[in-house]
């Protein structure tokens, strides 16, 4: 069954209307298509959407859901950031908002040094990142990726949340190893904290294939390694293509499944209308 809960478009970064998006879906054999737009946040960030366009998108997305009624179902999510001290779902603006689902994403981490509205963004181009570590971490790579783990799991711990994003997004800017060692034991513990405060939560970790869709990473995220920590704990998968483009939604799809099969996976987890439901793996 074809699904994607991970779907951008021009209320926030992505190149397409949420129109455009549902109708390529619909072309690509989707049975459900699940919208979100970057949430708003309290400072600016171009690639999220303003508190103002918030009721636009539910309506949107309501009159999409109404259209395609009977044919493809369309869901109404967010992934909305958790930022320690500073933001997360309990925040009233999403207490009161009817969604399907809500995706937590770790882009921006806490640092007691910075300003003011200013964050590690861990989302950025090399340099920048590279910028923040040399600021905040001493120059030590190690210093932010056990940060970000932390910032994940206390995301985790902090409940509300219904599917987490791109669990090993540090590994972004790292290609080649180029900051730090990956396969190092100090890695895999800090990526362990997360895999643990996962077990039990409830919480749909998506496969994401967005990485690979723009050329950031040459494997989907998680990593095969935590894929399988996760499958040892019965913690519950999706596929999600993190589309900014039409022709994201289904581009990588196989490997999704490839990497879910691989870690001993034989069904995924879906949010719906009425509640999650177990899907095979195909
Ligand atoms: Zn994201
Ligand atoms: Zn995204």
């Amino acid at each position: 069954m074809k699904c994607n809960f991970h779907t951008h478009s021009d209320f926030c970064d992505g190149h397409a209307s949420v129109a455009a998006m549902a109708q390529a879906a619909y072309q690509f054999g989707f049975a459900s298509l699940g919208f979100s737009s970057h949430a708003p946040l309290p400072f600016f960030a171009e690639w999220n959407m303003t508190t103002q366009r918030l009721p636009d998108y539910l309506a949107s997305i309501k009159r999409l859901a109404d259209d395609y009624r009977g044919r493809m179902e369309i869901l109404c999510g967010l992934e909305i950031d958790f930022i320690e001290h500073c933001w997360g779902v309990d925040q009233p603006l999403f207490r009161q908002l009817q969604l399907d689902y809500r995706l937590l994403a770790i882009h921006y981490i806490y640092h007691p040094d910075l300003p003011p509205e200013q964050y590690v963004a861990v989302d950025m181009a090399d340099d920048q990142l590279d910028a923040y570590i040399a600021r905040c971490y001493g120059g030590k790579p190690r210093r932010l990726v056990e940060k970000y783990y932390q910032a994940v799991t206390a995301g985790v711990e902090a409940g509300g949340f219904d599917i987490l994003a791109h669990l090993d997004l540090i590994k972004k800017n790292n290609r080649g190893g180029r900051l730090f060692d990956e396969g190092s034991a100090w890695y895999r513990r800090a990526a362990m904290t997360a895999v643990e405060a996962l077990a039990g939560s409830g919480i749909i970790v998506e496969i994401n294939t967005g990485g690979l869709a723009r050329g950031k990473t040459d494997t989907v995220y998680p990593a095969p390694w935590i894929l399988a920590e996760l499958q040892q704990r019965d913690v519950q998968i999706c596929i999600n293509a993190d589309a900014h483009r039409p022709e994201h939604l289904t581009l990588h799809r196989a490997a999704g499944l490839e990497a879910a099969a691989a870690a001993g996976y034989r069904e995924l987890e879906i949010p719906g209308p009425s509640g999650r439901r177990s899907i095979p793996l195909a």
